[in-house]
């Protein structure tokens, strides 16, 4: 999962992006509306943590342009406390759910994990596919109820499939939602690591769709 933080404060912002990056996302981030602006406009995120007080265009205005050009990435506004007529604006504005300065991180992560999970169709914080579970929660993977040890790359790229799971992910879609946008990006690395994967997934799991990509059954 992608997700671009736009948030002016510097010192935020890299904690941000660490506390994400430790959660399994590929992070790009933004220090001014404009550029937020710009990214969220042209990359594919799964999700996008706004703040609303920014430099050159301000978060509420940014949220408007995006929802106006159609795109429906879940935001996460970051307000400032007590400021109730900020959330109320941006609720009108178009935002998934917000949080309040100061915060605790796991709260960010814990409404980030659930809108994205809530946008890609799921209702509970465990994924199924067939005798394979993950915990969006813990990023634990479970097949046949026993453990399975994935590496961090492993786990996003089965993390992606599974929230998609019935539909088929090419290629490209992997790379741009499992790695940020300073990745060297090369396709091949993501067959590298679906053939890791398979490895550890029972046989059938994770199918080939000839010159589609891949895919999870849905069952
Ligand atoms: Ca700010």
């Amino acid at each position: 999962m992608r997700v671009l933080v736009v948030e002016d404060d510097a010192n935020l912002n890299r904690q941000l992006k660490e506390a994400l990056g430790e959660a399994g996302y590929a992070v790009d981030v933004a220090f001014d509306g404009e550029e937020g602006h710009f990214l969220g406009d042209t990359e594919p995120y799964d999700a996008i943590v706004l703040d609303i007080g920014l430099p050159q265009m301000d978060g509420i205005s940014v949220l408007e342009e995006w929802r106006r050009a159609g795109k429906t990435v879940p935001v996460l506004l970051l307000t400032a406390r007590d400021r109730w007529s900020d959330k109320v604006q941006g609720i009108d504005a178009g935002a998934d759910d917000y949080v309040a300065k100061p915060f605790h991180m796991e709260e960010v992560l814990a409404r980030l994990r659930a809108l994205v999970r809530r946008a890609a169709g799921h209702a509970s914080n465990e994924i199924v596919a067939g005798p394979v579970r993950l915990d969006v929660r813990s990023g634990k993977v479970t097949v046949d109820g026993q453990a399975v040890k994935l590496t961090s790359h492993e786990l996003r790229l089965l993390s992606y499939l599974m929230h998609h799971k019935g539909k088929v992910i090419s290629r490209t879609e992997l790379t741009e939602h499992l790695y940020d946008q300073d990745f060297d990006r090369d396709s091949n690395t993501i067959e590298v690591f679906v053939g890791r994967l398979r490895k550890k997934l029972p046989d059938e799991c994770i199918q080939t769709v000839r010159g589609l990509g891949y895919q999870i059954a849905d069952d």
